[in-house]
C-alpha cells in the first residue's frame, strides 16, 4: 500500500482550486496520459522548457524596445477609445523621471483597467517593450502589481509545454497550488552522495524547477532537475534489482546433457554459425546448466541470426525432457520463426506447435492439450502464451522476441507458467549501453556483433519524392532483372486508416506500371491473406511488394534486394534500419532508397545522411539518440525516454551506472528495504510508480 505521506501528492488534480472536469481532460492530454486521470504528481513533474527573465529593471529611458522588461511608472492618464469606435486600442499614459510609456489593451473592459491603474498612483509592470511611432509602449503587460505586492512578482518566471486550450497562467497558477501540497518527506538518498553532487532535496528541487531563480535553474543538466532524475533512475533499478532478486530466491533447475539435439540441429543447418552465434550458444549452455534461473539478452542487429540461437536454447532444454516457449509481437514474426524453425526442428526431430489469436477451435483444443501432456517440445506463439488456459507440462525456458513491445508484467506472466522458468530475451532493435541498462538492470548480455558470412553491404541512396517517376523506372529495370522489391509506404501518424490508404493509392499506382507483378500487404488484412501474400512473394509469384510497416520485423525473404522507404523522413532512426534490414539477407547486391519529401530540415538532413553513411545498427541507435537530444536542446523538446518521466538519457545517463550501483549494494545490504533509508526508499519508488516491486518484497 501506498504510504498514506504521498496521499496529497497522488490526489486528483480536481482538488486544485479551479480545475474541473473539464480543464482536467486538458492537463491529461498535457501529460500525455489521456486514459488516466490526472494527479497532483503528474503535474509537479511536468517542467519548465524554458523561463522569462524579468530580472532587467530599467528606468523608461534606458529601455531596450523589443526586450522583456520590468518597469516602475505612475500612472498619468487613461485614454479610453471613442465611444463611436469601440474597437480601438484602450491606451494607458505612463512615466518615470525619465521618460514615458503608453500601455496599449485590446478588447479592454474600462472598468477593470481603471481599478488596476489609478491616476497618479506607482505600479509595477512587466512584459514586452516596443517602439511605436517613436513612442514606447507595452501591449498588454504581462504581470501589473503595486509596490506592495512587488515581492509576489515572479523575476523568472517558468515556460512550460502546453497543449491546446491550456495556457500558461493556469498552468502556473494550478503548479503554485501543487508545489504548497508537497508534504515534508523522509530522505532517500545517501547524505553523502547528496552532499558531493550539490544536489537539493526532492521537495527544494521542485521547488527550484518551478520557482527559478536563474534561467539556468531549469536546465536538465541543473542540480534541481538532475535530482529527480537520479531519483527516478534509482526507482527505475531498484525495481529491477528487486524483480530480479525475487526471481533469484526462487530456486532455478539445470538443464543440461549431452548437446546431442543441439549437434542434430546444427547438423540440419544449410549453413556454420558465426563466431558469435557459437558464443552465444555456449554462454546460453552454459547458464542452463547452472541450478539458477538465467535471464539473458541475446541483442543481435537485424538478420544477425538471433532465431537458431534461440531454437539451440530449447533444444537444449528439450534435451532434458522440458518445455520451451518462444513469444514474438506479431502475428507475422511468429510465422517467420516458424519458417525458419520448422525444417530443421522436423529433421532434429522436435516437436513444434503454434499458438496465436488465428489458432481456434479443434486446433487449438488439441495443442493445449499435447501442451500440457508434454507432446509438444516448443510452442512458437504470440500474446496468446500467457493467457490463463495454456498450461505446459514443464515449462523451462522462455524465450521472448522484440522484448521493447512486451512489458515487465507480460514477461512475468510467461515466467509463472513453469517451475524455474529461464529466460532468453532477443532484440532486433540494437539498443544502447546506457538503454539496456534502463530497461533490463544487470541482465547478461550476449551480442552477436558479425552478420553471417556472404552478406553484401546495402548501398542506402537518399532521393527527393519529385523524382518519383524516375525512381518508377528504375524499379521497372529492376523487375525486369528478376529482382524483388518491398516497397514501403508512409507512415501517417494520425491512424492506421490513412496508413492504409496511402499504401493502396501507391499499390494502384504501381500496378498500373507493373500489373500482376504487384502485391500488397497491409496490418489490416486477416492473418491468412497477410501470409498468402508474404508467400507469393517469397516464393517470386509476385516481385513488388507493398507494404505499410508490417513488415518492419522478422521477415525473411532472402531474394528481395530492393527497399523503397516511402517519405523515409517521417520514420524513426532505428525502424529505418530495421526495415532495411529486410534487404541484404541473400548473397545479391541490395539497394536501399529513402524517399523523402524536400525540403528537410537539418536534424532530418542529418538522420538520413547516418543511414546512408552506415549499416552499423549500434551507431545508428547511438545518434539517434543523440540527434534527438539536441533536437531538445533547440527546443522541439520529445517527450524523453518511454518510461521515463523527468530522466533524459542523453543527458543524465551518466547518473545510471551510480543509480544502478546504488541500487544493487543498497539490497545485499537492506534486500527487504526495511531500515530507515529502506524505508525512504519504498516512498521513492511509489513516487515514480515502480512500486509493483515491492509487491514481490512481501510475496518474498
Ligand atoms: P534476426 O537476428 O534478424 O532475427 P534471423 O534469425 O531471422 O535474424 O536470421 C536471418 C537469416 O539469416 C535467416 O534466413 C537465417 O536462416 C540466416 N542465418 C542465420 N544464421 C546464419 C549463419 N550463421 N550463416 C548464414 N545464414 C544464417
Ligand atoms: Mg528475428
Amino acid at each position: 500500500m501506498r504510504p498514506s505521506l504521498l496521499d496529497p501528492l497522488f490526489a486528483a488534480l480536481t482538488a486544485l482550486p479551479g480545475i474541473g472536469p473539464k480543464l482536467e481532460k486538458l492537463y491529461r492530454r498535457l501529460f500525455g496520459r489521456e486514459d488516466t486521470p490526472g494527479r497532483i504528481i503528474d503535474l509537479l513533474f511536468h517542467l519548465p522548457v524554458g523561463t522569462i527573465d524579468r530580472r532587467s529593471r530599467p528606468e523608461l529611458r534606458d529601455v531596450v524596445p523589443g526586450s522583456v522588461a520590468t518597469v516602475a511608472v505612475t500612472v498619468e492618464s487613461h485614454r479610453p477609445p471613442p465611444a463611436n469606435r469601440p474597437r480601438l486600442p484602450y491606451r494607458i499614459e505612463t512615466f518615470d523621471d525619465t521618460g514615458t510609456l503608453t500601455l496599449t489593451y485590446l478588447h479592454a473592459k474600462r472598468d477593470y483597467l481603471e481599478k488596476l491603474f489609478p491616476i497618479g498612483e506607482l505600479r509595477y509592470l512587466s512584459g514586452t517593450t516596443a517602439l511605436y511611432d517613436g513612442a514606447l509602449q507595452m501591449v498588454h503587460p504581462d504581470r501589473v502589481v503595486s509596490e506592495q505586492e512587488l515581492d509576489k512578482l515572479p523575476m523568472v518566471e517558468p515556460v512550460y509545454p502546453l497543449t491546446e486550450g491550456l495556457t500558461l497562467n493556469p498552468v502556473r497558477k494550478a503548479t503554485e497550488a501543487a508545489l504548497t501540497k508537497i508534504p515534508a518527506l523522509p530522505e532517500w538518498q545517501d547524505a553523502a552522495w547528496l552532499q558531493r553532487q550539490g544536489f537539493p532535496s526532492f521537495a527544494d528541487a521542485l521547488k527550484t524547477l518551478h520557482h527559478p531563480a536563474e534561467p539556468t535553474d531549469i536546465l536538465p543538466a541543473s542540480a534541481a532537475w538532475s535530482r529527480l532524475a537520479y531519483d527516478e533512475l534509482l526507482a527505475g533499478q531498484l525495481a529491477l534489482a528487486l524483480v530480479r532478486a525475487h526471481q533469484r530466491t526462487l530456486p532455478g533447475r539445470g538443464s543440461s546433457g549431452e548437446g546431442r539435439l543441439r549437434a542434430r540441429v546444427i547438423a540440419a543447418l544449410p549453413y556454420s554459425l558465426t563466431l558469435s552465434q557459437g558464443r552465444a550458444v555456449d554462454d546460453i549452455v552454459t547458464d542452463l546448466a547452472r541450478p539458477q534461473r538465467m535471464i539473458r539478452l541475446l541483442q543481435g542487429d537485424v538478420g544477425s541470426g538471433k532465431t537458431v540461437v534461440a531454437l539451440l536454447a530449447a533444444a537444449t532444454v528439450i534435451e532434458a525432457g522440458r518445455q520451451a516457449a518462444l513469444m514474438a509481437p506479431t502475428e507475422i514474426l511468429v510465422r517467420q520463426h516458424l519458417a525458419t524453425i520448422t525444417p530443421l526442428a522436423e529433421k532434429a526431430g522436435l516437436r513444434v506447435a503454434v499458438l496465436t489469436g488465428r489458432e481456434r477451435g479443434k486446433d487449438r483444443t488439441d495443442t493445449l492439450e499435447r501442451l500440457s501432456l508434454g507432446e509438444i517440445d516448443l510452442l512458437v506463439g504470440t500474446h496468446a502464451l500467457f493467457q490463463e488456459e495454456v498450461a505446459f507440462r514443464d515449462l523451462a525456458l522462455a524465450i521472448v522476441d522484440e522484448q521493447h513491445r512486451f512489458g515487465v508484467h507480460q514477461r512475468l506472466a510467461l515466467v509463472r507458467k513453469g517451475e524455474a522458468v529461464d529466460m532468453l530475451v532477443l532484440t532486433a532493435t540494437p539498443i544502447p549501453r546506457t538503454l539496456v541498462l534502463t530497461s533490463f538492470g544487470d541482465m547478461e548480455i550476449s551480442e552477436l556483433r558479425e552478420k553471417p558470412a556472404g552478406r553484401q553491404p546495402i548501398d542506402t541512396r537518399t532521393i527527393a519524392l519529385d523524382r518519383l517517376g524516375e525512381v518508377i523506372e528504375g524499379i521497372g529495370r529492376a523487375l525486369d532483372e528478376g529482382r524483388r522489391v518491398y516497397w514501403v509506404c508512409p507512415l501517417v501518424a494520425e491512424s492506421e486508416t490513412s496508413d492504409l490508404a496511402a499504401a493502396e493509392e501507391r499499390f494502384a499506382d504501381l500496378k498500373q506500371h507493373f500489373g500482376a507483378k504487384v502485391d500488397l500487404v497491409h496490418g489490416q488484412m486477416k492473418g491468412a491473406d497477410k501470409d498468402r501474400a508474404m508467400a507469393r512473394f517469397s516464393t517470386g509469384e509476385t516481385q513488388l511488394l507493398v507494404a505499410t510497416t508490417v513488415i518492419e520485423v522478422g521477415v525473411d525473404v532472402p531474394e528481395a534486394t530492393v527497399m523503397v522507404i516511402e517519405h523515409a523522413e517521417r520514420f524513426g532512426l532505428s525502424q529505418l534500419h530495421q526495415l532495411r534490414g529486410r534487404v541484404g539477407r541473400g548473397s545479391g547486391h541490395s539497394t536501399c532508397l529513402l524517399l523523402y519529401r524536400a525540403p528537410l530540415g537539418e536534424t532530418a538532413k542529418a538522420r538520413l545522411a547516418i543511414m546512408r553513411d552506415t549499416e552499423d545498427g549500434f551507431r545508428i541507435a547511438e545518434e539517434d539518440l543523440r540527434l534527438r537530444g539536441e533536437g531538445d536542446l533547440l527546443g522541439t523538446r520529445q517527450s524523453g525516454m518511454p518510461g521515463f518521466r523527468v530522466a533524459r538519457l542523453e543527458l543524465h545517463g551518466k547518473l545510471l551506472a551510480p543509480a544502478r550501483d546504488d541500487a544493487a549494494l543498497t539490497l545485499t545490504r537492506d534486500p527487504d528495504l526495511a531500515t530507515p533509508r529502506g524505508h525512504a526508499l519504498r516512498h521513492l519508488l511509489y513516487l515514480f510508480e515502480r512500486d509493483e516491486a515491492i509487491r514481490l518484497l512481501r510475496a518474498g
